[in-house]
């Protein structure tokens, strides 16, 4: 049996989905978009994450390390940091206990009209974990998926058949600069958005603001070209989110953005009104 390596559950959540969620973000991501504001995502593995406020330097946690070149996540640093600012990202669970975990408010999800939502992260990323998750889950609580769609298109459809709904990114379609801001070609997140369309499953677009880059009316008309052409539901805006930078400290690294963050998002609902499409700003 599969595992998976979990990095939050949210409780309660209204924006990932229909009514009110439990949300689990899985570890791991195939893209490095330039905004990206969960960089402890990114890696698919179980990280060991230091948060730079309020470290006394006492330099504890390096005279513990056996590994300087390369971080294993022994933890070793973890039990000598006396301000806890050292922890490890990432969970491993079970196909049962995660289902124990999520069933939980299963009752209260229904009830909500809600359910339970897989991100990440990019959920796709440990797809063999989410489709034996979807199978435990399947019938007892509705199951969405909130996907970059950039996943091998077989692996993609398998998913598909066991889910319940999909909120499928669309965010940089020109080919050259989805490369230089998001690190992937587009044409396999435009097949499988095809694909997508043609499986029956519901889903709707989403579409993050980033100034300058994804707010362009050449990008924006063209995602409302691709939505109107496809069976969507509707298009959800999701602003740039200024706090983006903050925790890259977490995980060692810079936030460098090629982008004016300080400049507010093209926030245009009208390329999409005018084209009949249902759109929300998240
Ligand atoms: S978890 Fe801490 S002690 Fe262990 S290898 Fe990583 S940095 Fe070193
Ligand atoms: S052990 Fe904790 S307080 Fe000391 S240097 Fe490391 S992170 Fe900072």
């Amino acid at each position: 049996m599969n595992t998976g390596i979990v990095f939050s559950i949210e409780e309660f959540s209204v924006y990932d989905g229909p009514g009110i969620r439990t949300t689990v973000f899985l570890k791991g991501c195939p893209m490095r978009c330039n905004w990206c504001h969960n960089p402890e995502g990114l890696e698919a593995r179980i990280q060991v994450v230091k948060s730079p406020n309020g470290c006394l330097h006492c330099g504890a946690c390096e005279a513990v390390c056996e590994h300087k070149d390369g971080c294993i996540a022994c933890g070793k640093c973890i039990a000598v940091c006396p301000r806890n600012l050292i922890r490890f990202s990432g969970t491993r669970y079970t196909v049962p206990e995660l289902t124990e975990r999520l069933l939980k408010n299963a009752d209260y999800l229904r009830q909500a009209g809600g359910g339970v939502t897989f991100s990440g992260g990019e959920c796709l990323m440990q797809a063999d974990f989410l489709m034996e998750m979807a199978a435990s889950l399947k019938g007892k609580v509705h199951i969405a998926i909130q996907t970059c769609g950039y996943a091998p298109t077989e692996k993609f459809l398998k998913v598909l058949s066991v889910v319940d709904y999909v909120m499928y990114d669309l965010k940089v379609m020109d080919r050259a600069l989805a490369v230089r801001y998001t690190g992937c070609d587009n044409r396999l997140i435009l097949e499988n958005f095809q694909k997508l369309s043609e499986s029956g499953v519901p889903f709707v677009v989403r579409v993050p603001l980033i100034p300058g880059v994804t707010d362009t009316v050449e990008n924006l008309s063209e995602i409302a070209e691709r939505v109107q052409q496809s069976a969507a539901l509707g298009v959800e805006l999701l602003p740039y989110n200024k706090m983006a930078g903050s925790k890259y400290a977490l995980i060692g690294k810079a936030y460098d953005p090629l982008f004016d963050e300080k400049r507010e998002p093209n926030i245009d609902t009208a390329i999409f009104c005018e084209k009949g499409i249902a759109v929300k700003v998240m």
